[in-house]
């Protein structure tokens, strides 16, 4: 139902990757593919549009709805009103205030859902800017995706276990399906499609948990984010930690080019530090031999007892800020859990609005 404005954002948009395209064939370091057709089908297709700046409106509120202005012939074919517009609810929060961009609507098969990208700029405030030397740390990991420590007392952790227990159903149901090819055929239209649900399952959520958590610690003043180097560990097989997320479940390195692409948005600095013995450290007497891990829970001979990927990012923090303790007491831990749609809190945290990041995310 979009109009004439819109085909000329997509003419818009085709030109500019051909331009890409033919820019880099003259670049001998670059080997450029063509813009593509946006798959079909079988393979799984992005449905994809977008609407000008100036053809569409938003109304936040109790019940936030979307405006997009409709041509006059697609007026009259769907007896609308002459001034009326195509109106639809939207779902989702705005963070930030700012020029809005073109809007992309796409369509995500998986989850039967229109998604809408909503790019703002915005003016940074320069009081944000120059706030703080504060640190975060960061631990990696499968049950729990992230746990997080900062200089400033905060403490985040993101529960992985659902996510990952559901990528591990879709990865039985592809080697179910598997041994029920007839021989000689060694994939189906279903095993591509499940393979492809598993891997944007896992994305999505890992997407959105990178981005929740850089827009939290931006908000505090973080600029330096420091994150376990397991990369040393892989080829080494001892490391069934590192091993268990490289095959499973999801790349360290995917992770932490995400978390960089996401820091540099925000001006924030990524450091990558050995994280050996972080998680066996008692962080109230410092003492590896006396502790003891029972599940996610790390207890000491002192009497210390804690979640021990927390412990682990807390010990990440203290030695960069070499063995000094961190000023502030910590504060309880504030727990998310994956809904299939963004990361909720499980425990009470509220957050003031940002105002320094760039892309709103709605649901229609
Ligand atoms: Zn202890």
């Amino acid at each position: 139902m979009l109009g004439g404005a819109t085909a000329q954002a997509m003419i818009k948009r085709n030109e500019s990757a051909w331009q890409s395209f033919f820019a880099l064939l003259d670049d001998p370091s670059e080997d450029p593919s063509p813009p593509g057709y946006w798959g079909n089908e079988e393979d799984g297709r992005t449905l994809q549009t977008y609407v000008r700046n100036d053809a569409y409106d938003i109304q936040w509120g109790e019940r936030s709805r979307l405006d997009i202005r409709v041509g006059q012939d697609l007026k009259e074919e769907f007896e609308m009103g002459y001034y009326e517009r195509l109106r639809l609810d939207v779902r989702g929060n705005p963070h930030w205030d700012g020029k809005s961009g073109r809007l992309t609507i796409e369509y995500d098969d998986i989850d039967d859902t229109f998604r809408v990208y909503q790019p703002v700029t915005v003016a940074v405030d320069p009081g944000s800017e120059s706030a703080g030397d504060e640190i975060a740390a960061l631990d990696l990991g499968v049950n729990t995706l992230v746990a997080c420590s900062t200089t400033t007392g905060r403490r985040y952790l993101y529960h992985g276990r659902d996510l990952f227990e559901r990528f591990r159903e879709t990865t039985e149901e592809i080697a179910r399906l598997r041994n029920q090819l007839e021989d000689g055929q060694n994939t189906s239209r279903r095993i591509r499609r499940l393979y492809r649900t598993r891997s944007r399952r896992r994305d999505h959520a890992v997407d959105a948990c990178v981005r929740d958590l850089v827009e939290r610690l931006s908000d505090c003043g973080i600029r330096t984010v420091v994150v376990g180097d397991l990369s040393a560990d892989f080829p080494v097989t001892g490391s069934s930690r590192a091993n268990e997320m490289v095959h499973n479940f999801w790349s360290y390195g995917e992770l932490t080019d995400q978390l960089r692409n996401v820091c540099e948005e925000q001006g924030i600095t990524v450091e990558s530090r050995s994280e050996a013995g972080t998680s066996q450290q008692c962080p109230d007497c410092g003492q590896a031999e006396r502790t003891c891990r029972h599940q996610s829970t790390l207890t000491c001979a002192c009497g210390f007892e804690g979640h021990a990927d927390l412990v682990a990012s807390r010990n990440l923090l203290t030695r960069r800020i070499d063995n000094r303790t961190i000023a502030r007491p910590m504060a309880r831990p504030v727990r998310f859990q994956w809904d299939n749609h963004e990361w909720r809190s499980t425990t009470d945290a509220s957050q003031s609005p940002t105002n320094s990041a760039r892309t709103r995310k709605m649901s229609l």
